[in-house]
């Protein structure tokens, strides 16, 4: 069965478990590494199924056309007419560009082309080129934040791979007038662009490495082959909401998240673990899980991986089975991003740090 939308074939197969779906460039990425396993980061036993085919799979929909109710298949319609061509060009793009590194494993069982890699090392940790990225990204992308780390194999999304070990992650901002007015067309219009632009910005910056010689692959962050929230966490980028997103000090939870792997470590690891009072911060607040429409929101996390490399557990937050249809009928609700106090901005942030740690001491 097969849906063809601005360009990339859309390929929705069932393997026995239900549906999936993934962009053309996904899937023959995916069967092409599967052929070279040893030469590419794969999944890890205890990774979860997630990405953009589960995400439709527990929509309970064969296709994005097929979102629950026919409200949510006409503004699915509507958003995707405006974003669609974005969407999908970034989609491909983040594939189309790492087709001469399959080439290469394919044929050579290893990468031959030059790379500025080793040469770029000899100055580690690379502040100038590390300024220079963040240069790039701000003034062409207004993003504001990179987070650099390792990334574990727990975090790709189960059967799925990615070609390098070192993460670059990417934030952009959601506007806060659109995110305030969830759950509607407003905040669903803002939700999409924001995926459409993110995976744009990964595309252009993943093509600015490769211009300095670094290997480089971008993920785009609508479906996408790995777990970003936990990663950028793991990248000091902020902590875990009860609602599951990441609260960053910048925008709080009103944010999106894509990586760009990179193939050599050429600057310091962002890590640490300064966000961790969010939690408690959360224990007093509630917010998001009385105002959740769809009854989401667990009263404590469940661990659904436990001893993750710079993480440890990771916890689910949510019922997927009742946040996804919702979520999809609204075109990204976002309720639980509108009424986190953290969504308001950096004052925010310090005001309630400050609070807790007063308490603490
Ligand atoms: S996105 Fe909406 S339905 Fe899902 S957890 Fe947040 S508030 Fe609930
Ligand atoms: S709304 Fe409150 S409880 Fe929910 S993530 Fe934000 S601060 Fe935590």
């Amino acid at each position: 069965m097969k849906a063809s939308q601005n360009n990339e074939n859309i390929d929705i197969e069932s393997d026995g478990s239900g549906y999936r779906l993934q962009g053309k460039g996904e899937k023959e990425f995916l069967n092409k590494c599967r052929s070279f396993p040893d030469l590419v980061i794969t999944s890890h036993p205890n990774s979860l199924q997630e990405g953009f085919e589960y995400f439709f799979q527990k929509l309970g929909a064969k296709s994005p056309m097929q979102m629950r109710g026919r409200s949510g298949s006409l503004r699915f319609v509507i958003v995707f007419a405006k974003y669609g061509r974005k969407l999908m060009k970034g989609r491909k793009k983040s594939y189309k560009d790492i087709e001469p590194y399959i080439l290469d494993l394919e044929q050579n069982g290893k990468y031959t082309t030059k790379s500025e890699g080793p040469e770029l090392l000899k100055t580690y940790p690379n502040k100038n080129l590390w300024s220079e990225l963040l240069d790039y990204a701000k003034n062409k992308w207004n993003i504001i934040k990179i987070g650099f780390t390792e990334l574990p194999s727990e975090l790709i999304f189960r059967n799925k791979m990615v070609l390098f070990r070192h993460a670059l992650v990417f934030m952009q901002e959601m506007k806060k007038d659109k995110i305030d007015k969830a759950p509607g067309k407003e905040a669903g219009d803002e939700t999409m662009r924001i995926y459409a632009e993110l995976g744009e910005a990964v595309a252009d910056i993943a093509e600015w490495l490769r211009s300095k010689g670094i290997r480089s692959q971008a993920v785009n962050p609508l479906g996408g082959l790995v777990c970003t929230p936990p990663l950028a966490g793991k990248a000091g980028m902020g902590g875990q909401g009860k609602q599951g997103c990441l609260i960053t000090p910048e925008f709080g939870p009103r944010q999106r998240l894509a990586p760009i792997f990179i193939e050599e470590k050429l600057f310091e690891y962002t890590d640490n673990n300064e966000h961790e009072w969010i939690e408690q911060y959360c224990r007093t607040c509630g917010n998001c899980q009385k105002n959740c429409p769809a009854k989401a929101i667990y009263d404590e996390k469940v661990i659904s991986i436990e001893n993750l490399p710079g993480i440890g557990a990771m916890r689910t937050c949510i019922d997927k089975d009742k946040c996804f249809p919702y979520f999809g009928k609204t075109m990204g609700c976002s309720i639980c991003i509108k009424v986190c106090p953290f969504s308001n901005g950096p004052k925010t942030y310090e005001k309630l740090k400050n609070l807790i740690t007063q308490k603490e001491n």
